[in-house]
């Protein structure tokens, strides 16, 4: 056989880096601040509403296409309590296998092969994949760093849209670049949008991963965006329940019965007795959101500090719970080698950004850590990196 298994859409995107990396954090004993889950687990009342559920036989059957009445209905609450947005739990609200599936399903749907898709660059790694199977081509506007914060040209952005654009892929919070995108970044995209009659899907999964004075502002909330946006949210950042994969997706009945389209053959449902315990958690109090926001806060703090110590420039995050430094003051110039190597210098696994972008020598210098993880890890880890110079 000559011809290739894997198809040509796929075939650029061989095994993810965070495979190599995991596998070179434990095969080197290092402490692993590559892939972003936290190492532990949220709220123990919502483990035992899961465990509830579960005893109860709530969920352990195909739940409902479109997610169980009480996730939807917590869901519609959740946006209109924190942002005054309306939806309609029964025509507006979608759940989905995470935000991973929502990312896939919107542009599966939405997407016809030869649209192009605008993403800002770096992106989160399933965004170019699901570009691709969707037959769109994506359009990498880059986030630059600019006054220690990475920022959206916005005259690039204009640049970027053509006749053939469909849509804008967001994300704010911006993984892996940790900015929060400002009333003004997010009044431009708005206004682009309406102005050349794009759809925007949103990802908002840190939506509530905000420090200092950072507010997110959801794009849905500016004028014209409610019924060109799909907006989408996922317990496992908010919650610390990666594994448990409940996403959803918020947008006009229109738009929502499009996404639905190709999630109800994607997984069909999942998570049963899962979404049960995240109806519960989007119903914890305010201080549940305060307390998870000053804890990440103290640890970017330890983190961020540690490697300006150890010499690298660190731009801080104003959310998510990541931090991209730049490795040049240390006479490195390339992500990908620092990064096989920090293991063996360090005991430390980190990622380098250059992954995340279609221009890979925009992103050549710069390396990720993650900081979802107990303090005494990360101040070993800073410990650790300490002894690089
Ligand atoms: C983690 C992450 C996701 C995936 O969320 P799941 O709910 O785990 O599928 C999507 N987008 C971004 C930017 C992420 O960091």
């Amino acid at each position: 056989m000559t011809r290739p298994l894997l198809n040509r859409r796929l075939a650029e995107f061989g095994t993810t880096i965070f495979a190599e990396m995991s596998a070179l954090a434990a095969r080197t004993g290092s402490i692993n601040l590559g892939q972003g889950f936290p190492d532990t687990d949220g709220p123990e009342e919502v483990r035992e509403a899961a465990v509830r559920a579960l005893r109860d036989g709530h969920g352990n059957q195909y739940p409902p296409g479109p997610g169980v009445p009480e996730l939807r209905t917590a869901i519609a609450d959740h946006q209109r309590a924190r942002y005054g947005l309306e939806y309609d739990p029964d025509r507006e609200v979608l759940v989905t296998a995470g935000a991973t599936e929502a990312i896939a399903a919107a542009l599966l749907a939405l997407v016809e092969p030869g649209d192009e898709v605008i993403a800002l660059e770096p992106y989160y790694d399933s965004y170019a994949a699901c570009v691709a199977m969707a037959g769109g081509t994506r359009v990498p506007v880059t986030l630059r760093p600019h006054e220690g914060r990475y920022v959206l040209d916005l005259d690039e952005l204009r640049a970027a849209v053509t006749p053939r654009t469909r849509l804008i892929l967001l994300n704010t919070p911006h993984n892996p670049t940790g900015t929060v995108l400002t009333r003004a970044e997010l009044t431009a995209v708005a206004e682009l949008a309406v102005e050349r009659d794009l759809l925007v899907v949103t990802d908002e999964v840190y939506e509530h991963l905000v420090f200092d004075d950072a507010e997110h502002l959801p794009l849905a909330t500016f004028p014209g965006m409610r019924d060109r946006t799909v907006t989408i949210g996922s317990a496992g950042k908010t919650y610390s329940f990666t594994g448990w994969k409940v996403g959803w997706t918020t947008a006009s009945p229109e738009l929502t019965a499009a996404v639905r389209s190709a999630k109800q053959f994607l997984t069909y449902v999942s998570s049963g007795p899962f979404q049960y315990a995240v109806a519960e958690a989007l119903r914890l109090p305010d201080s549940y959101y305060d307390g998870l926001r000053a804890d990440l806060q103290a640890k970017r703090d330890l983190l961020s500090d540690g490697l300006a110590r150890a010499g690298f420039t660190v731009y801080r995050p104003r959310g998510t719970y990541f931090v991209t430094t730049d490795i040049r003051p240390l006479g490195a110039d390339d992500g990908f080698a620092f990064c096989r190597s920090l293991p063996e210098r360090a005991g430390v696994v980190a990622i380098p950004n250059a992954v995340f972008y279609d221009h890979r020598e925009a992103g050549a210098p710069f390396v990720r850590f993650a900081f979802c993880k107990r303090a005494d890890v990360l101040q070993e880890a800073v410990d650790r990196l300490g002894r690089l110079g």
